[in-house]
């Protein structure tokens, strides 16, 4: 589906490990007080001062968590890097440094490579964070990204998923479920592709949605404005496996239940047209969909005039007492439990 925009093919095997690692890394720059050292030795130097350290790792497998039929080299590379940085911001951190890890095929050339870090530099250059290191192997199959990033937040700021409290409010940023629906759209014309590769599709009316899903970003600015509205949430959690498996995880390590308001929930209109087209019920969807890296947060009552109207930030729910347990407040005013993967297990997430 992806046009070879790159018909030149270097072979790795031409460069070796070392001539590789220079070629990859020779463009990154170090804009960060806090490092040190940065590439070019055995280990990265950091820096920083009193400030507590927050660390996070993921590990992108390809067939696993990306297909490269639909996801161009360079949106994985910015991928890789953004989905790190939302977990440290969903520790109400901010994001300094990162390293990145690879282990590729001989099946990618250079070129490959090239297209992947392009990626990668250009999220460190968004976020304004550093790559400071890494590894370089072989795999005998497909391409495995690793991605750890380093964050940095004063004592006593760092949010938990463990602080909510009975009576604090749900607040949701952006809206949801716009990633997994993109993700339909782009596995539906890769069929339609196999059958017919002359085929060119017209996504123009998905074009919210597969960006979601293609190339999303981390909620650094909603790091900024909490600071800016002297808000500090009682818990936090990114949005990466779906709203009712974080809500349970807010709540689990809380204590505490909770009521969510199905139409508080906010879905952006593509996400409902493309629901209806699949015929998919949007709520469903946003519970279970996955991949949104927005921030899900608790706020104290207290704090609700520092937020209310804030166009970034929608109150979906109230924190109760545990033994209320965790409910969807449907449209109907109905009470329906929410579990881990909402009402009907969608299909298997590797996440
Ligand atoms: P070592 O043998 O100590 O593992 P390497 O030769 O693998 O060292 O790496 C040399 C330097 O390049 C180190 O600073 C390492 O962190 C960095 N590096 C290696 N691979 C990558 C990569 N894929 N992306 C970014 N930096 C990397
Ligand atoms: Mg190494």
């Amino acid at each position: 589906m992806i046009e070879d925009k790159n018909p030149q093919r270097t072979p790795l095997s031409e460069l070796g490990e070392f001539k590789l690692i220079e070629h990859l890394t020779e463009h990154f720059t170090v804009t960060q007080k806090s490092t040190v050292k940065s590439i070019g030795d055995d280990a990265a130097v950091l820096n920083f001062d009193k400030k507590q350290i927050v660390v996070s790792t993921d590990l992108l497998v390809e067939g696993v968590h990306f297909d490269l039929t639909y996801a161009p080299l360079k949106h994985l590379g910015y991928k890789a890097v953004v989905v790190n940085l939302s977990d440290i911001y969903a520790m109400n951190a901010m994001a300094t440094q990162v390293t990145v890890s690879i282990a590729v095929s001989n099946r990618f050339p250079l070129e490959a490579l090239e297209e992947l870090y392009a990626g990668i530099t250009m999220a460190a250059k968004y976020y304004n964070v550093d790559v400071v290191g890494g590894d370089t192997t072989s795999s005998t199959s497909g391409l495995i990204i690793s991605v750890t990033a380093i964050g940095e937040v004063e004592q006593g700021q760092e949010v938990l998923r463990s602080g909510a409290k009975p009576n604090d409010l749900l607040v949701l940023t952006g809206d949801i479920g716009g990633a997994y629906m993109g993700l339909q759209v782009l596995e539906r014309e890769k069929q339609v592709f196999k059958v017919n590769p002359q085929n060119q599709p017209d996504l123009s009316m998905y074009t919210y949605i597969i960006e979601r899903q293609l190339k999303p970003e981390a909620r650094k600015d909603i790091v900024e404005l909490l600071k800016e509205l002297d808000v500090k949430p009682t818990s936090m959690i990114d949005v990466s496996d779906g709203l009712s498996s974080e809500v349970i995880h807010l709540c689990k390590q809380s204590k505490v239940g909770v009521d969510v308001y199905e139409n508080k929930i906010p879905l952006d209109p593509q996400v409902i047209a493309t629901c209806e087209e699949f015929n998919i019920d949007s709520t469903t969807i946003a519970l279970s969909g996955g991949e949104d890296y927005e921030l899900l947060m608790t706020i104290s009552q207290e704090d609700f005039p520092k937020i209310k109207g804030n166009p970034n930030l929608t109150i979906i729910g109230y924190m109760t007492d545990e033994d209320r347990g965790m409910h969807l407040v449907t449209r109907g005013e109905e009470k329906i439990p929410i579990i881990a993967k909402g009402w009907n297990a969608l299909t298997d997430d590797p996440a």
